[in-house]
């Protein structure tokens, strides 16, 4: 299961909130070179990468699918997923919409993908700014990057628009059971 959404759309805290009540489904770590937040801890949130470390792990091929994101580099190991394949666990994965499409394009329908829109514009500009962890260039250029991400939302097989915590995440957790019990999906 692959959620897209654009930073301050509350994409981490709805995925964290709704995992313990789904069993059989992990979060996917990824890599990235960005430094860590306060509180972020190293292989809990995001392995955290040198740019040297990243270039050789991308030279060896370690890495199903990565992206430039806001002057970082992130990636999901090819490892994260086949271990959860190889343990028959749903995977949750946190990725931009490049990310999404790249592995769209490496599982077909097997991947299931979530865009997690804003309520509207004016509130993700409120929610990036009450953030408070970027500078302002920052945030700009986040939030341009989000009407760019927006735009691409269409070609997700959901859209969920996050205007109350609780309601998305139970549509976030619907999809994950209804998807599961897909007539190609039983044995
Ligand atoms: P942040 O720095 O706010 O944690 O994440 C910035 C962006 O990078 C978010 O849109 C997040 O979904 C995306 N991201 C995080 N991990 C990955 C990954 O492994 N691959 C890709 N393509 N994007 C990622």
């Amino acid at each position: 299961f692959i959620v897209s959404a654009p930073s301050g759309t509350g994409k981490t805290t709805l995925c964290r909130r709704i995992l313990p009540s789904i069993p059989g489904i992990e979060r996917s770590v990824s890599c990235t070179t960005r430094p860590p937040r306060e509180g972020e801890v190293h292989g809990k949130d995001y392995v955290f990468l040198s740019d040297s470390d990243f270039d050789r792990m991308l030279a060896q091929g370690r890495f199903a699918e990565w992206a430039q994101v806001y002057g970082y580099r992130y990636g999901t190991l090819k490892k994260t997923i086949a271990d959860s394949l190889k343990k028959s666990r749903d995977l949750l994965l946190e990725i931009d919409v490049q990310g999404a499409y790249t592995l769209r394009k490496q599982f077909g329908a097997r991947a299931v993908t979530i865009f997690l829109s804003p309520p509207s514009l004016k509130e993700l500009r409120r929610r990036l700014e009450k953030r408070g962890k970027d500078t302002r260039k920052m945030m700009e250029a986040r939030f341009t990057q989000a009407l760019e991400e927006i735009a691409q939302r269409a070609s997700y097989d959901y859209i969920i628009v996050n205007d109350s915590l609780v309601d998305a995440g139970e549509k976030l957790k619907a999809i994950i059971i209804a998807e599961r019990c897909r007539r190609n999906k039983i044995p």
